[in-house]
Order: C-alpha cells, then structure tokens, then sequence
C-alpha cells in the first residue's frame, strides 16, 4: 500500500505539472488567437519564400505542441482522478501496485514496469 503522504506528494507534483502545462498551453492559443485578428492564419515573419515557409512551420509546431500538451494535460488529469477515487498507483493493465520509485519519477504513470514494456 502507497502510504497517504507519498500520494500527497505526488498529488503536489502533478497539480505543479498541470499549472505548468495549463500556462503553455494558454501562450500558445493566445498566439492563435492574435494571428487570426491579423487576417493570416500564420505567424508573420515576412513575405520572402523561406520566410512563408518558416511561418508553416511554426504553425504546424504550435499545433502539434498543443496535442501534446492536451494529451499531457488529460493524462495528469486521469491521475488526479485516480488519487480522488483512492485507486492511485494501481497499473491500469493488469491490476497490481506500481512501483513507489516509478511514481517519484513519473507520478502520471498509469501502469507497471513490466506492462508498460509489453506495450512498446
Ligand atoms: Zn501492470
């Protein structure tokens, strides 16, 4: 059994980790939301090729950061639930605890060292 202090500590972890990303996450649709009132879905660098062709670029990394920062976010979300529902660090796979030191390093992790490499 995880003792209440360490999921206390890692609960203050993933709230830390979840303000963190909520602030990324808020800057990068703040960017969107200025391009689009400049009539250019694009971040303006220029009108030169290269400089069209750094401004997709950016774009596409704006969007692509921002799934991962949603797929974060939902994931740290699931384990603030998980410590709500008092069935925190059980592997979500096959039912056993995982590991405490997994939890220290990862506190959003959802299963076990050993399900987690069977799925990759
Ligand atoms: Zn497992």
């Amino acid at each position: 059994m995880l003792s209440q202090d360490f999921i206390n500590n890692r609960k203050q972890e993933l709230e830390k980790i979840k303000a963190e990303l909520e602030e990324q996450l808020s800057s990068i649709v703040k960017i969107d939301r200025q391009s689009t009132e400049y009539d250019a879905k694009f971040p303006d660098f220029g009108d030169k090729e290269d400089e069209n062709a750094a401004e997709v670029a950016a774009y596409q990394n704006n969007l692509s950061l921002e799934e991962d920062l949603k797929f974060s976010l939902s994931r740290i979300n699931k384990s603030l639930q998980t410590i709500k529902d008092k069935t925190y660090g059980v592997c979500e796979k096959c039912g056993e605890e995982i590991q405490p030191k997994r939890l220290e390093a990862f506190p959003q992790a959802s299963a076990c060292m050993e399900c987690k490499q069977k799925i990759w």
